[in-house]
């Protein structure tokens, strides 16, 4: 874990170097004053020797005025270089959580996720910040004070010394605690969190149900757990702070009495006894700040875990070592003896086998729920085969590179995802850094050009989050846009046109023609006049595909597609 944790300084090693000397300079010099005390008093006092006197203050005069230099550049050298590490580690983060996969995401609140990107990494870089550093002069300081001591009067110090280890232990039992505690506080932000998410996501639907209410409940249970969590580490934080509080106060009481006892009765000069208690407090002060920063060491600590084990997450789909670049697939596609499941044991389908060729469109029809949706996914291997598998042009999509493969594949739903922002941008999405006048040829092929040209922005116009600013029908043609753009040799149409009225329904549909000429389709269809004219329809119910061929031989047939068809016909 700590190795892991110090494998990020790698890339800074000479900053760390530099600025942990300049540390080290600053907590040795840091003891010039006690000993500089402690000479006036015994030898220049009683000469009464003011000359060397103010050449001692001119001496610490200049090391004051180089400490002044030093700790400025120990704070900002060493904030750089905990910057730098958080900053590395999160694009990190943000990468891999990118290739992170459906599955994965399914199984995962959106509000976690943020609060691992943010949260997290906030408290991790400020222990990447402090932590070695702090640690090193704390025990640079500590050990210097001590050798000093031991020096003047051996018997003396190790007696104030043995304060050390209780306080030490005190440091190490808090911080365990501490741990605890702030792995109770990520969780609740993590929930708190993924709550506002939640909400904020779904205000509309919130608003729209009344139930502004009941979510004020959740999020109040919610912030006081949070609350909860803090109370707990601040009240450790404050035993903490007051123990050793009350630990450091013993000690000075104790060198004062046992300090006055060695002068009077062993003769001890009054310098070395002053110097004893001014070396007293000064390692006092690394226990102070090790004291002030120990809040944050066991969140950084409690952040980091949750880093490395969201990094080590691995993806479920992934590129195989040897998997090939294609430039473009013909989109011949078949699927062996394919068995695929979510979640334990229950198949959502089983033994499916298909091929369908180059340039064909096929149309999925049959119950809800029954896999359609799901047979398509396994395509550009959004989730993974189980059993069997499947190929286009004869390779297997495992062996393709998850880039090409999905760069051949287009998919229109029936809930677009728009980015907000402008629609050149979201049209230009199918291909990055497409010029407007592809931009505007891919809007004139979705027939959006009119819609485009009546608003007073154009392309620049802002859409809103996820599109709120666009209808339905608008919001589907952005879509179609995008992939006339992307132009991918396969293209899936996922009830593309459901939600829409029968009206704009058939004016899309004479896009999404157009969309899959030359292009391999595949067609889930609510309403089957739609997929009428389709090469081949294949009806997909729970015992998986039981029909296939053109309409009017399964209407013919008189299977389900023909009790289908006649129940659609005749509420229509
Ligand atoms: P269709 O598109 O034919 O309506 P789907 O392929 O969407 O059906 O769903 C098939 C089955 O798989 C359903 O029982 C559904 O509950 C389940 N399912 C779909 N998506 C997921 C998922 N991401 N995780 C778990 N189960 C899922
Ligand atoms: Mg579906």
């Amino acid at each position: 874990m700590l190795k892991r944790f110090f494998s990020f300084y790698k890339p800074y090693k000479r900053l760390f170097f530099l600025d942990f000397t300049c540390a080290v300079i600053l907590a040795v010099l840091e003891l010039a004053f006690p000993i500089a005390v402690g000479h006036v008093v015994n030898e220049l006092l009683p000469d009464e020797n003011w000359g060397l006197i103010i050449t001692a203050c001119a001496v610490l005069l200049v090391i004051y005025v180089v400490n002044t230099f030093l700790s400025y550049v120990v704070n900002y050298w060493g904030h750089m270089l905990g910057i730098n590490i958080e900053t590395d580690m999160r694009r990190l983060l943000f990468d891999h959580v990118q290739k992170l996969s459906f599955r994965y995401f399914d199984n995962t609140k959106t509000g976690h996720l943020l609060s691992r990107l943010t949260n997290d990494l906030f408290e991790i870089g400020e222990v990447a910040h402090h932590g070695p550093e702090d640690m090193f002069i704390a025990a640079m300081t500590l050990i210097g004070a001590f050798g000093i001591m031991l020096f003047i009067q051996p018997e003396l110090a190790i007696m104030t010394f043995i304060i050390v280890p209780i306080i030490i232990w005190l440091v190490l039992y808090f911080n365990r605690r501490m741990t605890k505690a702030s792995n109770r506080l990520f969780t609740d932000m993590a929930d708190f969190n993924a709550r506002v998410e939640d909400t904020v996501g779904g205000i509309r639907v919130v608003q729209a149900f009344a139930n502004e209410k009941h979510e004020g409940k959740l999020f109040k249970s919610n912030n006081l757990r949070f609350r909860e969590a803090k109370l707990i580490a601040y009240k450790l934080i404050g035993m903490n702070a007051s123990i050793s509080y009350m630990l450091m106060r013993l000690v000075s009481l104790f060198v004062l009495i046992a300090g006055a006892y060695y002068v009077l009765q062993k003769g001890m000069p009054y310098g070395d006894f002053i110097m004893f208690v001014l070396l007293t407090n000064i390692f006092f002060k690394p226990i102070e700040k090790i004291n002030a920063v120990i809040e944050s060491y066991p969140k950084g600590i409690a952040g980091f875990k949750r880093y490395v084990e969201l990094m080590d997450t691995e993806p479920d789909v992934a590129d195989s070592p040897n998997a090939i670049a294609v430039d473009r697939l013909q989109g011949d596609i078949r699927y062996n003896n394919v068995t695929f499941g979510y979640e334990g044991e229950a198949k959502v389908l089983q033994g499916i086998d298909l091929s369908i060729h180059a340039g064909e469109t096929v149309a999925f029809v049959g119950p809800s729920g029954a896999g359609k949706t799901t047979l398509c996914s396994l395509l550009p291997r959004f989730y993974e085969v189980e059993g069997g598998s499947i190929t286009i042009d004869g390779h297997d999509i495992r062996d393709l590179k998850l880039e090409s493969l999905r760069k051949s594949i287009g998919i229109v739903q029936q809930d677009v995802f728009l980015f907000s922002g402008t629609i050149r941008e979201n049209i230009a999405y199918g291909k990055l850094g497409a010029d407007d006048w592809d931009i505007m040829e891919a809007a004139r092929r979705a027939r959006l050009e009119e819609f485009i040209a009546s608003l007073p922005d154009g392309l620049s116009t802002v859409i809103g989050e996820r599109g709120v600013k666009l209808s339905g029908g608008q919001k589907q043609r952005l879509a179609i846009a995008r992939m006339f753009l992307k132009n991918p040799p396969i293209l899936i149409l996922d009830e593309a046109t459901s939600a829409l009225d029968t009206e704009t329904e058939a004016a899309i549909q004479q896009s999404l023609a157009e969309l899959s000429q030359g292009r391999t389709t595949l067609v889930i269809a609510h309403r089957l006049a739609t997929i009428k004219n389709a090469d081949r329809i294949v009806v997909v119910t729970e015992q998986g595909i039981t029909e296939q061929g053109r309409h009017d031989e399964l209407v013919a047939a008189g299977g389900i597609y023909s009790r289908l068809h006649t129940a659609q016909f005749s509420r229509s």
